[in-house]
């Protein structure tokens, strides 16, 4: 266990924490990731719509990043954060490993989890016989065939969505009831309409997937299945700090924060996943950039404003 002030301590080292990072190293500050390593595109093989990375593994583009951190003399852990504590000096960081550590301003850049729909067989498909986002795979499955599973209320869109990538579409309502009018609508874009429900996933012997069982014991043969699963912040150190809520997606609370990434808390930033769900590897990325040289900025005001209280404290001493 030590102990030991950084200017800021960002927990979380995806591409939102790392671009913060960044930032901050360059402007000279002292500067600690913890990181516990498990980005949300963990499962994904290869990245796409990263400009100059496309088709990079999401992994690798991480690694680089901290290593760029640590040129700079940034310093990267990893460890989980368990708990965070604020008081009118700073915050008090402490990490699974016992390690406690001080930090004058805080950024939180901790991701979301996926939760998936109880299919069997989806979970092991994850990254890569199933996938959320078209404009980040659809390329990959143009002109396959592509299921879109029925998860929410903008899964039929998800379904239109992915009509541009194929003409080959399957929308599965895995049982649940359909309004007439959505059902013209696609079927107008000659998508199918699946409505029985679903069993399980099916594999080819490379365990690739291969269709959809569904509960009759027929097979939908297709090659892919796109979905939107429930999305959930990690968030409990920023709820354990106080961060002010507003409703966000799935009308559940998310953590507010202005267009900088501050937080309700003094001192404390939150960016990518963590408290937007949309954001993807570069939008994180664009708001660690931002959030990185506002922290810098704030911790330059709180400079200036130490230097004044000293300059007057000198001129208000009696010389001997
Ligand atoms: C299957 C899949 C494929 C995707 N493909 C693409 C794609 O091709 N292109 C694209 O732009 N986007 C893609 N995305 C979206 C992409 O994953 C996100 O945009 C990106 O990960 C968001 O970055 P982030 O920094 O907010 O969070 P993350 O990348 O999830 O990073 C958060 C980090 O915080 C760490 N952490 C969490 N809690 C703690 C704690 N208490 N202490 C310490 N560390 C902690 C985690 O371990 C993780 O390393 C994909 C998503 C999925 C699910």
């Amino acid at each position: 266990m030590h102990h030991e002030t950084w200017d800021a301590i960002i927990i979380g080292g995806g591409s939102g924490g790392l671009s913060a990072a960044l930032m901050l190293v360059r402007a000279r500050r002292r500067v600690l990731v913890v990181d516990s390593g498990a980005p949300r595109n963990r499962f994904a093989a290869h990245m796409h719509g990263v400009l100059g990375r496309d088709g990079w593994s999401p992994l690798d583009l991480l690694a680089t990043g901290r290593t760029e951190i640590e040129r700079y003399g940034g310093v990267v852990t990893p460890a989980e954060v368990v708990a965070v504590a604020h008081d009118d000096s700073g915050f008090d960081v402490e990490l699974g490993t016992g390690d406690r550590h001080r930090a004058r301003r805080l950024l939180i850049a901790t991701g979301l989890h996926d939760e998936l729909p109880d299919i069997p067989g989806l979970a092991e498909q994850w990254g890569r016989g199933a996938f959320v986002c078209p404009y980040c795979d659809g390329w990959e499955w143009r002109d396959r065939r592509i299921g879109v599973l029925a998860t929410g209320p903008m899964s039929a869109h998800q379904a239109q969505m992915l009509r541009q990538w194929s003409p080959d579409v399957a929308y599965f309502t895995n049982g649940a009831e359909l309004p007439d009018d959505t059902v013209a609508e696609l079927t107008a874009r000659g998508i199918a309409v699946e409505r029985r429900a679903i069993a399980g996933t099916s594999n080819d012997d490379d365990g690739r997937l291969s269709g959809i069982r569904l509960s009759d014991g027929d097979t939908a043969t297709i090659d892919v299945i796109f979905l939107h699963p429930r999305v959930v912040p990690n968030d409990g150190l920023l709820l354990s700090l106080g961060a002010a809520t507003v409703p966000g997606h799935g009308g559940a609370p998310w953590v507010e924060v202005d267009e900088t990434g501050r937080t309700s808390v003094d001192g404390v930033w939150a960016v990518g996943n963590v408290v937007n769900p949309s954001a993807s590897v570069p939008v994180a990325s664009g708001a660690g950039n931002v959030a990185g040289a506002t922290i810098n900025a704030d911790l330059i005001e709180e400079e200036i404003q130490t230097a004044l209280a000293a300059a007057e404290a000198a001129a208000l001493t009696p010389r001997s």
